[in-house]
């Protein structure tokens, strides 16, 4: 029986049981149109209202500023990993191209006279910089992925965690030990790592705010947005796959600053791009053409925003000062999670470090019994499947237990939780 688990798996997580009964009435017959939601057309006016109306939901939930725009996307937080090096490289070099023309005093065409593109052409071999803290696998990846797409010698890997504890993730370098580049495309942080348990503390002082001048700075926020207040206007693009706070899978969320599209910033020509040896992505990631489309260039699924609406919806009226009162409750939780923890050393280690618990994935090895870390683990997983709690086996890169400490996880299912892992502690070694 659903009502019988707790399920603590890192994405696809749990969902609502009443939003998603809700949702699957509507996959059958929406609001009693005699079609479902999966099969009405993303060009009918019911399709945008949903649209609309969860976008305007997300921006009252999270006080997003007038001044972003909010996209719903497809290809996962990984398709935003290539989406996020193709625009804001973009915007770097149509930026570096103004500032260039008007060095020389010369206008703006699209034959791009000679000296101009020479000028362009050195400042992007010698200046182009893309920025990343690599705090995590996630983060990791991101930063690979933009090494395949624009070139290793483009990226900067500005700090690297491992460097500071032993090879392994768990810590987050002091701020002051960043190398961050002068002018880069972006300087790019995951927020949470989901594999890894680490969490920002909050935002890194050193990345602003500095308004448009200040570095442009994005953040993967796939795995604790919705759960704590985000400072948005400090951030130029902020993204996070719909799978662990707000829905389904299927939609990406992308909130941008306006000043990074058009018309404050032109689109770069495509055939300036190509010969600048810089990668134009496909047109799809593309953030300026889903804005001007309202997020509806292409088939959208609208059943998967409609399950992040009715998310939203449920969480601004269970929570009246919004995502302040989830934050309250993300952070009761992970407490009681980690009291228990933290009471039975001898049976228990949290791996990252203390100041960079994470609220959302609780990762932790068990060394209660005295044949060792694996049996111990098996001992732990199985009991708690026993006792109803599922999904607690922590990623295949790093072993261990995980627990998603997720929106949808209430009160109570995260005290079951602290107490199963009293309760296993008490057991015979
Ligand atoms: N970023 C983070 C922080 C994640 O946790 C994940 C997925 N777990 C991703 C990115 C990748 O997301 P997707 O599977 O949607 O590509």
């Amino acid at each position: 029986e659903r009502a019988d688990i707790t399920y603590f798996g890192a994405g696809p997580a749990l969902l609502p049981t009443d939003v998603l009964e809700n949702a699957a009435a509507a996959l059958v017959n929406f609001n009693g149109t005699g079609l479902g939601l999966a099969e009405h057309s993303h060009r009918s006016e019911l399709a945008s209202n949903i649209v609309n109306e969860a976008k305007k939901d997300l921006a009252t939930y999270l006080d997003v500023p007038d001044d972003y725009e909010i996209l719903f996307m497809q290809g996962g937080g990984s398709g935003e990993f290539s989406a996020t090096v193709y625009n804001l490289v973009a915007v770097w070099v149509e930026r570096r191209k103004q500032r260039i023309l008007k060095e020389l005093g010369v206008e703006d065409s699209k034959q791009l006279p000679e000296n101009v593109f020479k000028e362009l052409q050195k400042a992007v071999d010698e200046e182009l910089k893309i920025d990343y803290l690599v705090t995590g696998s996630w983060s990791l990846k991101a930063s690979q992925e933009a090494a395949r797409l624009v070139g290793a010698e483009h990226v900067n890997v500005a700090a690297d965690a491992r460097e500071i504890n032993g090879g392994k993730f768990g810590k987050i370098p002091e701020e002051s030990t960043w190398k961050l580049s002068k002018n880069p495309a972006l300087v790019y942080y995951c927020d949470n790592e989901t594999v890894d348990g680490v969490e920002f503390p909050g935002f890194p002082e050193t990345l602003g705010p500095k308004g448009d001048d200040g570095p442009i700075v994005v953040a993967d926020m796939s795995s604790n947005i919705l759960s704590r207040r985000v400072p948005v206007k400090n951030f130029s693009v902020i993204f996070f796959g719909a799978q662990k706070n707000l829905g389904s899978t299927g939609v990406t969320v992308v909130i941008i600053k306006k000043s990074l599209l058009p018309p404050a910033v032109k689109d770069a020509d495509p055939s300036l791009l190509r010969k600048l040896g810089i990668p134009n992505g496909p047109v799809v990631l593309q953030y300026s053409t889903i804005a001007k489309n309202n997020s509806l260039y292409n088939t959208l699924s609208i059943f998967d925003v409609y399950i992040a609406g009715q998310v939203l919806k449920k969480a601004l009226k269970t929570f009246p000062n919004k995502v302040d009162g989830q934050q309250a409750q993300s952070e009761q939780k992970a407490k009681l999670i980690y009291a228990a923890l933290d009471a039975h050393p001898e049976s228990y280690k949290v791996v990252p470090d203390k100041s960079v618990r994470s609220r959302m994935n609780i990762c932790f090895r068990v060394t209660h019994l005295e044949s060792g870390i694996d049996d111990s683990e098996k001992a732990f997983l199985k009991g708690s499947v026993e006792a109803g709690l599922t999904g607690l086996k922590g990623h295949r890169s790093v072993g261990g237990i995980r627990a998603s400490n997720y929106n949808s996880i209430s009160l109570e299912g995260a005290e079951k939780l602290a107490k199963y892992i009293e309760e296993f502690a008490a057991k015979p070694k």
